[in-house]
């Protein structure tokens, strides 16, 4: 994962009208217990629409985390649809603090990606919806080790 920030220079777009696309790996920090091994793919259009940038695209990317029931590790591939408006900052007030992303003419590609994935994963990771988890009694897995007899 590459450490430095992934800005781009947008004042093509937002001075000249013109139309910028990007394919970038973007490296994702860890966030709340995902992790992410390999760096997010971004391919995106960036387009004028007033003051700001509109991008569509797709960033597709792998998160890694535990199974909340199982505590297995859990691969979950992610494939985002982007279709984002973005103000300059200052514009108005964003309560999600998307706009914060551009500044003047550098957008910056890794917090926003960031923020796209953030929203996209799931609250509670599970390695499967049928997962039963852990067996109270003897702390194993209950669909694989676990031996115990239990009452269903
Ligand atoms: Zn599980
Ligand atoms: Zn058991």
């Amino acid at each position: 994962m590459r450490g430095t920030r992934t800005n781009v220079d947008v004042g093509g777009v937002l001075h000249a009208g013109r139309e910028l696309a990007v394919r970038e790996d973007v490296g994702v920090p860890d966030f709340a217990s995902y992790r992410f091994a390999a760096p997010a793919d971004a391919s995106l259009v960036i387009r004028r629409l007033g003051r700001g940038i509109v991008m569509r695209g797709t960033i597709e990317v792998e998160a890694e985390g535990e199974c909340a029931r199982c505590l297995d590790d859990v691969r979950l591939p992610l494939h985002l649809d982007v279709h984002e408006t973005i103000e300059p900052a200052g514009e108005r007030e964003d309560p999600l603090g998307e706009s914060n992303v551009l500044s003047g003419d550098e957008l910056d590609l890794q917090d926003l990606v960031r923020q796209l994935i953030d929203s996209a994963l799931p609250y509670v990771l599970v390695c499967s919806e049928n997962c039963r988890g852990l067996c109270t009694d003897c702390g194993l897995k209950r669909d694989g080790a676990c031996r115990c007899p239990h009452p269903e």
